[in-house]
């Protein structure tokens, strides 16, 4: 098999994209206070914002749109996406909702009482956020070599099964309403998790009777890397790898806009038929009726095609092979990525790229502002936009370890020509990091402030 398979479909709708000129795109980043948030999609011609909700559908997908059962109760939809659900995770309830927020808040609203503790890997900012909203505290248990972005560790998702236990005796059994770990692990890189780690997980939740729930939104990548990187897995299927994952765990969350390759949807599932009967409560308060969820009959069935395509095993060794193409072309040019490829996106060291640029400055920010100036692309800053804060303590200001800015692929929507391009471009810019400046924040707001602040050159 080639290292970078092509694409497995050929393409029978296109939608135009167009890149403005150069003039054209800083008077766009004028107009959007310099954060790209702000951008009109349409002002945008490589758009590696996020791959949530962001992938191309089938033709199968599409199809089984027209097919979609509307009724209130009981859709035939909803009995098409329960077989699939069956077949692949194997958990003996669920409900469908309208993304994987929505999910995680149901979980977090029935099972977290204030002050308790879940533990992961790492926890993605929704799940994070909704254990708080309940009073909680999200723990993050990752391997220390998640944090060093040159380590070539295959597995940098893996939870420190060490760290894991001395939590659950410190905190005590009663203190933790459920624990979780997240495949891949986005927040950590897109890095995948073994089926090794997971067993170890699974039993030493079980040990202590701990509920265990999965993040399941990139399981398929996740079951992919088990295969070409795990031992004893080169002959399984990814169903068959991502059922065995499934079956060390009581439950699952997921947003279907990612592995399903759906614009919308998710799912809560489980096997405990208690917490299945309470679960349905708080979703027709929050949701929906139990047979849709949030979700129109519609995206039951481009959900249920989509998480049967989004285990074929030719289109993840395309899409894994996309992403590490991009890094690797990266690499050879010269730009500082986290290594090795993760799942669904590169991120781009942008604080080793710009040594010159200090923390105070927005490494980042200047990255991903010039690769938009530069060539239309727009990808997302992961530094100290997003995490800096001042000490509740002393007031100075804490900066994260790593200034990123990650390029998110959206799934079956751009060609390995769209890649080349990326690549060129930011090889291009980081032959000439040294005359990039930094910026100055003259808007932010108190709560996530990457999504609205404005910025103005230094
Ligand atoms: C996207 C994502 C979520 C949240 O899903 P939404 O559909 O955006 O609400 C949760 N966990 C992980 C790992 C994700 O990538």
């Amino acid at each position: 098999m080639p290292k970078h398979p092509p694409e497995p479909f050929r393409i029978k709708m296109v939608e135009p994209i167009r890149n403005l000129s150069q003039a054209e795109r800083e008077a766009a980043l004028q107009r959007a206070g310099y954060n790209v948030f702000a951008l009109r999609a349409e002002d945008v011609f490589i758009d590696l914002l996020t791959d949530s909700g962001t992938g191309a559908m089938s033709q199968h997908q599409w199809a089984a749109i027209m097919e979609g059962d509307e009724s209130y109760a009981g859709a035939r939809s909803y009995f098409h996406l329960a077989e699939a659900m069956r077949e692949i995770t194997g958990f003996r309830f669920f409900v469908p909702t309208h993304q994987g927020r929505a999910a995680e808040g149901i979980l977090s609203s029935l099972l977290v009482k204030p002050g308790q503790k879940v533990p992961s890997n790492m926890h993605f900012d929704t799940t994070d956020a909704n254990i708080r909203a309940r009073q909680g505290v999200p723990v993050n248990l990752v391997i220390e070599e998640a944090l060093d972005p040159a380590n070539p560790h295959p597995f940098k998702g893996n939870m420190d099964i060490e760290k894991l236990r001395a939590f659950i005796e410190a905190a005590g059994v009663e203190n933790i309403p459920f624990g979780m770990i997240t495949v891949t692990n986005n927040a950590g890189g897109g890095q995948p998790v073994s089926m090794e780690n997971l067993r170890q997980v699974s039993a030493v939740y079980r040990e202590y009777g701990i509920p265990f729930f999965i993040d399941a939104c990139r399981f398929a990548e996740n079951a992919y890397f088990i295969k070409v990187r795990e031992p004893g897995y080169a002959d399984k299927t990814p169903l068959e790898i991502a059922r065995e994952m499934f079956s060390l765990a009581d439950g699952a969350t997921m947003s279907a806009k990612k592995d399903a390759i759906v614009n919308i949807g998710g799912f809560l599932a489980m096997n405990d038929e208690a917490l299945f009967e309470r679960a349905k409560q708080a979703l027709i308060l929050r949701e929906g009726f139990p047979t849709y969820g949030g979700l129109a009959g519609r995206d039951l069935e481009a959900l249920a095609v989509g998480l049967r395509e989004g285990l074929d095993e030719t289109y993840l060794a395309y899409r894994l092979g996309q992403t590490a193409y991009l890094t690797e072309r990266l690499a050879e040019g010269g730009v500082p990525v986290i290594l090795p490829p993760g799942g669904h996106a590169v991120y781009v060291d942008a604080g080793r790229l710009l040594p010159h640029i200090p923390h105070a400055a927005f490494p980042g920010q200047a990255l991903a502002v010039e690769l938009y100036r530069r060539g239309g692309i727009r990808g997302v800053e992961i530094g100290s936009v997003m995490f800096a804060h001042p000490d509740p303590e002393s007031g100075e200001m804490v900066y994260p370890d790593l200034e990123l800015v990650r390029l998110a692929i959206p799934r079956r929507v751009y060609t390995q020509s769209h890649m080349d391009y990326v690549a060129e471009t930011l090889i291009e810019i980081a032959a000439e990091a040294e005359a990039l400046r930094g910026y100055r924040m003259t808007y932010a707001p108190e709560l996530l402030r990457h999504f609205t602040a404005r910025f103005e050159p230094l």
